[in-house]
């Protein structure tokens, strides 16, 4: 199929160039080649955005009735869904994604918009018996602009889950997505106005984090920011909208544990816990980069866990068969290859992995590293690469200790055939999302989001789209 390639910003229903006329250079990752330039957005770009977005807020977008923007919503799921084809193709050349999960998460995000299109409506507020003879109801009302801010790693699936509940809720959205990844953001502002969606109501602002992330956040018409990306930068915009109290929801970095009991089928878990932490090449924040295994099955589950590892497909990301493409870009790769070399001078064993697989492209091995020490990097930090620790464990409390002492708690899974165990440890681990006998983190019906430093708010589910309501009171006397 012949691909044409967005290259310009998307403001008030349009393609321009940014008022600087700067452009970033795309490489594709598995080339190390540079395809396309991409206009960057400057602090004018964002002041004429928001501006245009308010318009469309006030000018009519807020007061839609809600059965015409379910049918908007509706159109922009469909339109996505014709172009599934070409949003893939978009996603494997400027991050390096398998072609078929390229085409699940193009999926996925066409999803989303359905869920919220039907959502728009049962949004709504309740009558609360007060004063004898008064009448008490809430409204839950739009909020008028909100920044979205999503990161390169899942970049269309993630600036769908904000984009489609907050347009459902009557939210103009201004999306910034990540440098690296900004060409399937852009063709979904595109596509959702083929669809219908009136011009300023969703906008499209590629440009460096750096240098318009703090106007952005600070603009007094943004009345929220949501935000997916690192810890740090979502420290750095929490201090920032308190100066006006803004509304945040932050989905942040994770270091989530795979907990395997001996009374599991661990020979499945084994199996197929690889793609639970290697899946992106280790670049998603759910990964289960740590794995606590009960010390009877402990040798045997390393073995099968990686004989599987190797069985991975590493390689070319347009190739059907490949499950593991390269990592986003060099500087990303000089990171992994960092915790590596920490891990060398510390003694760990390599079970596989550690090494380059393939001479052109940002690839690295997915790689199982054992006897981590719980002080090490490799133990506490986020890699966010394909690397993964495992460790063995006897005795059930002390595991829960060490899995709730990382700071933070976004994912996890947790094996066992025991259904009291499972409800105990379920409740126990400090995590927004848990799994029992499966490594799913995803749906779109139910909240996503982390405890303590994984974040703040959640996205999806129904709580996702209260999340970018305000709350209204109204008392009437009798
Ligand atoms: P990042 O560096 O924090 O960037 C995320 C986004 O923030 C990008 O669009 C980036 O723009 C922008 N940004 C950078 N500086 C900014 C600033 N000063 N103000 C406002 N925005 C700014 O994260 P990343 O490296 O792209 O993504 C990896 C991280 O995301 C990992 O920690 C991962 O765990 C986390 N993540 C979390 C979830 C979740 O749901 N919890 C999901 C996916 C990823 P530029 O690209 O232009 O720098």
């Amino acid at each position: 199929m012949s691909l044409s390639l967005p290259t310009q910003l998307f403001v008030d229903g349009k393609y321009c160039d940014s008022a600087s006329g700067k452009r970033t250079p795309l490489v594709n990752p598995a080339t190390e080649e540079v395809f396309v330039e991409v206009a960057a957005a400057e602090v004018v770009d964002v002041e004429r955005a928001i501006d245009s977005a308010q318009a469309a807020w006030e000018g009519g977008w807020r007061d839609l009735a809600p059965g015409k923007r379910t049918e908007i919503l509706f159109r922009v799921a469909r339109v996505l869904r014709e172009n599934l084809e070409a949003i893939a193709q978009m996603e494997r050349l400027h991050i390096g994604k398998p072609i078929a999960d390229a085409r699940d998460e193009a999926g996925l995000g066409a999803r989303v918009f359905e869920y919220y299109a039907g959502a728009v409506g049962r949004v709504c507020g309740e009558t609360i018996p007060v004063a004898r003879g008064g009448f008490d109801f809430t409204l839950r009302q739009s909020m008028g602009v909100v920044a979205a801010i999503v990161p390169w790693n899942f970049p269309f699936p993630i600036a769908c889950w904000k984009a489609a509940p907050a347009l459902a809720a009557g939210n103009c959205v201004i999306l910034k997505p990540a440098s690296l990844s900004p060409l399937t953001a852009l063709k979904l502002g595109e596509l959702a106005h083929q669809a219908g969606l009136p011009p300023g109501v969703l906008q499209i602002l590629p440009g460096s984090g750096a240098k318009i992330g703090d106007a952005l956040v600070a603009h007094p018409l943004i009345r929220k920011v949501s935000f997916t990306g690192s810890t740090e930068i979502g420290r750095r915009i929490m201090e920032m909208s308190s100066r006006d109290l803004k509304r945040v929801s932050l989905e942040l970095g994770g270091k989530s544990p795979n907990i395997v009991f001996a009374d599991a089928d661990w020979q499945r878990a084994a199996e197929s816990s690889p793609m639970s932490v290697f899946a992106n090449t280790g670049q998603d924040c759910c990964a289960r980069s740590r794995v606590f295994v009960e010390r009877s099955v402990f040798e045997p589950f390393v073995e099968k866990f990686v004989a599987a590892t190797e069985k991975l497909v590493v390689g070319d990301p347009a190739k059907e068969e490949t499950q593991l493409g390269p990592m986003v870009s060099a500087a990303q790769r000089d990171v992994v290859e960092g915790f590596l070399a920490d891990a060398r001078g510390r003694g760990s064993r390599f079970g596989t992995g550690g090494g380059r697989p393939l001479s052109r492209g940002y690839y690295l091995s997915p790689t199982v590293l054992l006897n981590v020490g719980i002080g090490d990097r490799c133990w506490k930090e986020e890699i966010f690469g394909p690397v993964v620790a495992i460790t063995a464990f006897d005795d059930e409390a002390a595991m829960i200790r060490e899995v709730n002492a990382s700071p933070y708690g976004l994912s996890g899974s947790l094996w066992t055939n025991d259904l009291s165990r499972a409800l105990r440890v379920a409740r126990a681990v400090q995590s927004g999302v848990l799994s029992v006998n499966s490594h799913s983190s995803v749906h779109v019906e139910a909240p996503f989001g982390g405890f303590k430093q994984s974040g703040l708010g959640r996205d999806l589910g129904m709580a996702a789209m209260e999340g970018y309501t305000e709350l209204k009171n109204v008392y009437v006397a009798a």
